[in-house]
């Protein structure tokens, strides 16, 4: 019986030890400052959009045009987006050597489309910069996408690449705007194509 009693007090002492541990732990972990490092933000984008980016930037800088469209896909809980849908320029699209602006009956009309295939969302936008032109945002670039971003108080953050070319390759970078400025962002490319750009072609 007093063995027993012994064993009882000695667990429940063992108990609080580990109580009081525990306590000191999440006190510690509460205690640690958050990793300060910059992270590198990365948009997902599917190989055949990223491509189709490319080719249609070194196809219109040929003819020393700028060109441009649409993104649509989807943002995650944790503010993650990924880009299914690249839109192009439509057909009444206005190129000009250092200005692009889109179609938008076109762009209304097949937003329309690629919304509904998917539940997607517009995302952002992309324009391209003539050759050995800028390949960051020009200062009307910017505020244009303040002006977006004012108008759609439901977004908090809004997508713009911008691509540029030499004579043989092409390449686009991310800008994430919020409402103070932009962060430049990377692409995280996943191979193959986009299954609503393949929905998009069977129809
Ligand atoms: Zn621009």
């Amino acid at each position: 019986m007093k063995h027993k009693i012994k064993k009882s007090k000695r667990r429940l002492r063992d108990v609080k030890r580990i109580r009081n541990h525990y306590r000191q732990f999440v006190a510690s972990v509460e205690e640690t400052p958050p990793v300060t490092a910059r992270r590198v933000r990365k948009v997902l984008i599917y190989e055949s959009e990223y491509a189709f980016i490319c080719r249609e930037t070194l196809r219109m800088a040929d003819l020393g045009l700028e060109t441009g469209g649409q993104f649509f896909g989807k943002v995650s809980w944790g503010g993650t987006l990924l880009v299914t849908k690249v839109l192009g320029p439509g057909p009444n699209a206005q190129h000009s050597p250092a200005f692009f602006q889109q179609d938008i009956p076109f762009m209304k009309r097949e937003s329309e489309r690629i919304i509904r295939i998917g539940s997607l969302k517009q995302i952002g936008e992309w324009h391209s910069h003539h050759r050995l032109g800028l390949s960051v945002p020009s200062g009307r670039d910017s505020k244009s996408m303040f002006t977006a971003l004012r108008m759609h108080s439901e977004m908090s953050q809004y997508l713009l690449s911008i691509a540029v070319c030499d004579d043989r390759f092409a390449n686009a970078t991310p800008f994430m705007y919020n409402r103070d400025g932009y962060e430049t962002w990377e692409w995280d490319v996943i191979p193959g194509e986009s299954p609503v750009s393949k929905i998009l072609e069977s129809r």
